[in-house]
């Protein structure tokens, strides 16, 4: 089998193939060091650190990884705590970086001698309608060609497999939201020990962390802005009144070592799956942020994808690779409401009047006033299950 990216959906597809015997090449057009240097998501859901222990790759998230049993909502200055593992049964979250989960995937796979080509350039597809796939690309001075059964395009969302799929196969879904986040690691003890998710008048903000050495805070702000546009006085003040309570609480402020703007975008595309050729991950869905869904769900295709090549190629069945792409959509789809529900629930939008204010922060009262509401967030948050194939 040959994998296109090696972000967390494909280094995990390679390695849970590869403990099924499944020979696979994962290709990836950056190299070692930027893969593993990329900061993103960190939130991984109950479900996600399940199948990484399962795997056999949870030793470092166990021992590094911050446990978290709920995380606060923000609003009218007063924060009100959800309680992940009171309302879902004994579930919650860990903080542990996208970046850690890929450095420990990369070190798993190099160590069973997997064979991962980074600096893979000019990755081109074709031959997918066909029973043998071709993957060409260049490889330091090499031109290489290789033919496989079934192509997996992990490649995200501006990766080149999903242009494989003919235009009247492949519907596409999209929102794009009229704002922004700048996001900045500090080099600060987190203030507190669980995130706080918060609604002010001036925009959304985030409180979270990577460490117990590093925050990670993000700031709405305007699509076009760029970091020279954030000033770090201008980050702190802001992060100072959109999160503080009235009694003097502030992220504990450090120097500020990283610094992006991350637009915002809701995008489905669908089905997963053409002939000999398959999507996962951000190839096939983006979500915003707000929700801490987008790596999770680059796992659970991952998890679905992998049970159904292991019936394909354990004995011989086709029903999972048929059932794969309605499946993980099913859930995909899920992700998707409640990133956008959080989305539209947090964020000013510059369209809104004083009526959307008043049932923005009604739905706020509501979703942490109800043990009902609180529950619906939760067990969210913590992750829906994962349909089994
Ligand atoms: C700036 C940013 C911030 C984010 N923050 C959060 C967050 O706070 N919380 C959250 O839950 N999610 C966040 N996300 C989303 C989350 O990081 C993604 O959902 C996750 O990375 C998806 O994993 P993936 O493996 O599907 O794709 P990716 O991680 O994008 O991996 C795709 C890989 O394919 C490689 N590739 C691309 N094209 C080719 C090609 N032609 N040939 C070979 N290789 C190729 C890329 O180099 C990359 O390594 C963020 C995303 C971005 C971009």
């Amino acid at each position: 089998m040959a994998i296109i990216g090696a972000g967390p959906a494909g280094l995990l597809l390679s390695h849970l193939l590869h403990l099924h015997g499944i020979a696979n090449v994962l290709l990836e057009s950056r190299s070692r060091e930027y893969c593993e240097g990329r900061v993103r998501a960190g939130v991984l859901e109950q479900g996600t650190v399940d199948i990484l222990d399962e795997a056999g790759v949870a030793e470092r998230l166990h021992r590094e990884g911050l446990r978290h049993t709920g995380f606060e909502m923000h609003f009218r200055g007063q924060r009100h705590r959800i309680a992940l593992d009171e309302l879902t049964g004994g579930k919650s979250i860990v903080v542990y970086g996208q970046q850690e989960v890929v450095k420990d995937l990369i070190a798993r796979r190099l160590a069973d001698q997997g064979d991962v080509r980074f600096d893979a350039r000019d990755v081109k597809l074709s031959g997918v309608e066909t029973e043998t796939p071709i993957v060409r690309f260049s490889h330091g001075a090499q031109q290489v060609e290789l033919s496989c059964d079934y192509a997996v395009g992990c490649d995200g969302f501006h990766g080149i497999c999903r242009g494989e799929f003919p235009a009247h196969v492949l519907k596409t879904y999209d929102r794009i939201y009229p704002f922004a986040w700048l996001g900045i690691l500090a080099e600060a003890p987190p203030a507190q020990h669980e995130l706080i998710y918060a609604h002010h008048e001036r925009g959304f903000a985030l409180f979270s962390m990577r460490s117990p050495k590093i925050t990670r805070l993000y700031v709405q702000c305007d699509p076009s802005d760029t970091p020279a546009d954030w000033s770090d006085d201008r980050v702190w003040s802001e992060l100072a009144i959109r999160l503080g309570t009235g009694e003097g609480w502030r992220p504990t402020e450090g120097p500020i070592i990283q610094k992006s703007v991350t637009p915002m975008r809701s995008f489905v595309a669908a089905p997963m799956r053409h002939q000999r050729l398959f999507l996962a991950g951000d190839a096939a869905h983006i979500v915003p942020p707000t929700g801490a869904k987008g790596m999770n769900l680059a796992v659970s295709d991952i998890i679905v994808l992998s049970r159904a090549f292991e019936m394909f190629y354990g004995r011989g069945e086709t029903r999972g690779l048929e059932r794969y792409s309605d499946i993980a959509l099913r859930r995909v789809w899920k992700g998707e409401r409640f990133s956008w529900h959080m989305t539209s629930m947090l964020h000013t939008f510059p369209e809104h009047d004083s009526f959307h204010e008043q049932m923005q922060l009604a739905e706020l009262d509501y979703y942490t006033g109800s043990r009902a509401g609180r529950t619906t967030l939760a067990e969210n948050y913590v992750g829906l299950p994962i349909e089994s194939i």
